[in-house]
């Protein structure tokens, strides 16, 4: 539908031919999610046209164009520089989705880049994605990962690779920039109304449909974000060409998962000043959001003093819109119902983290110990809180606040405080061991564990443990 509906704002393109394709991984449960068979896409047809190497019957690949603002800057023609969209499918809940490659060469957007994407960023895509998809977050996944058979030059020479990813769309806030600096309000009305007929169909017949495109596209960023914070994701690249219509996670390049809490933690080299850091997540947001309703205003009144007003009270709505769903959040991970003072609840989770960042505590785990205590384990969060002269104040508020839970509480509380994150070492140790020696049991392993990240398993415990203190100091995921 993108290629036919939007022609002015992609170009029809072709992957590279790779020289030997090798199928590394393929996510049989995605395949079957899209309705499709898995042993195909293993068969020779199925393996070339994962490598980019067979267009299947009926596809038009095109390079979508997209704008972005990156880290504050505008670049006014980013767009599809290694990617292509393959095609749409229905899946078989009747969804459609984006199927695109990341990795199958040049395009008219490339710049100076190669096209190329290297095999342990590919991986790192898959395992994170299927991580975040675990977790029960919204986000864009994995379907293969190709080996092409040629190098790509990155600091040194790696292996190179087709990523095949899943979208619910790849509309981008950048795209909606792109095609105000470019095309103008005529052709911002038409990505707006394909927007609105993909994500928001309820809002077609609406007279105020493009403020309500905006409100709701507020609303699914207020909440992922909040699921991010939930748990210890750091994004890392929030651009606002990474930034979806959807509400899907998109561009797994610089992530990383906090280990000991602290809200200015950044693990991309790339993020000098901090701005990506974790506890600035939500005001990145609300920014990225403020830019897209500058494309919109044409769109949303021809009184511009009426349009800014409108728009500028959805963007200003926004904080607390987030704060309420990660009040929301908050409360699933102390294990409280949300009868209480919204303010009393904060301050308690609040009270919570400083206690974590004053520790070094592990985020995930102390989270975790908290859960352990609900359901009758106490020693881990005794361990946490050991030598710390305000922990048991703050436990006696926290048990005075929810001195029972019934099941569904407990298994709220249970879900929201996972067991397993995917943290960085251990995705290194995977990566290093895929790329280096050719060796993919430490990624099949730990994706496995990722899987079924709530419940305790002896034999996945070792991917509880964090890092040592000195290498999730120097730890650059970029
Ligand atoms: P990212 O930082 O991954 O979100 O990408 C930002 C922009 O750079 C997008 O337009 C990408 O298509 C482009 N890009 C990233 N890597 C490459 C590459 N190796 N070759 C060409 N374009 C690239
Ligand atoms: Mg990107
Ligand atoms: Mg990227």
């Amino acid at each position: 539908t993108y290629a036919r509906e939007l022609p002015e704002f992609c170009v029809r393109w072709q992957a590279e031919t790779a020289s030997a394709p090798k199928p590394l991984r393929l996510n049989r449960e995605l395949v079957r999610e899209l309705g499709g068979d898995p042993q195909l896409l293993e068969s020779t047809d199925g393996i070339a046209m994962l490598a980019g190497n067979l267009v299947p019957a009926g596809a038009e690949p095109v390079a979508q164009a997209y704008s972005g603002h990156q880290f504050g800057g505008f670049s006014p023609r980013l767009g599809d520089g290694r990617a292509l969209l393959l095609g749409e499918v229905i899946d078989r809940q009747g969804r459609r989705c984006d199927i695109t490659f990341k990795g199958s060469g040049r395009t008219p957007f490339s710049r100076n880049g190669d096209g190329k994407c290297a095999l342990g960023p590919a991986l790192r895509e898959f395992l994170v994605g299927e991580a975040m998809y675990a977790l029960g977050i919204p986000t864009t996944r994995a379907l293969a990962v190709v080996a092409t058979g040629e190098m790509v030059r990155r600091d040194r020479a790696l292996p190179g690779a087709v990523l095949t990813r899943v979208a619910a769309s790849h509309l981008r806030v950048g795209t909606f920039e792109y095609v105000a600096v470019h095309h103008g309000p005529a052709a911002v009305h038409k990505l707006a109304d394909y927007a609105i007929a993909r994500h928001d169909p309820q809002l077609a017949s609406r007279e105020d449909r493009y403020l309500a495109l905006l409100d709701a596209v507020a609303g699914r960023q207020a909440e992922l974000v909040a699921r991010w914070l939930g748990v210890g994701f750091i994004h890392g690249v929030m651009n606002t060409d990474n930034m979806t219509i959807s509400g899907e996670t998109i561009d797994y390049g610089p992530c990383a998962f906090l280990e000991s809490y602290h809200p200015r933690t950044v693990f991309s080299s790339i993020d000098s000043q901090g701005r990506y850091a974790y506890g600035r997540q939500a005001s990145i947001a609300q920014w990225n959001l403020a830019r897209l309703a500058e494309t919109l205003l044409p769109l949303i009144d021809t009184d511009t003093d009426r349009a800014i007003a409108a728009a500028t009270a959805v963007i200003e709505a926004f904080p607390e819109r987030h704060a309420a769903c990660w009040l929301t959040v908050m409360r699933a991970k102390l294990g409280i119902d949300d009868s209480g003072d919204a303010e009393t609840d904060r301050t308690l989770a609040d009270d919570f983290l400083t206690l974590l960042q004053r520790g070094r505590h592990d985020f995930t785990n102390s989270f975790r110990a908290l859960y352990d205590f609900a359901d009758g384990r106490p020693q881990a969060l005794a361990r946490v809180f050991a030598g710390d002269p305000d922990a048991a104040a703050w436990q006696q508020r926290w048990q005075a606040r929810q001195p029972q839970r019934d099941a569904a509480l407990l298994a709220t509380m249970k879900r929201a405080n996972p067991w397993l994150i995917a943290r960085n070492h251990q995705v290194e140790n995977a990566l290093e061991a895929a790329v280096d020696r050719n060796d993919l049991a430490p990624f099949d392993a730990l994706l496995a564990a990722l899987r079924a990240p709530f419940d305790e398993r002896d034999a996945d415990r070792h991917y509880t443990e964090p890092a040592a203190p000195e290498i999730t100091a120097s730890y650059q995921t970029f």
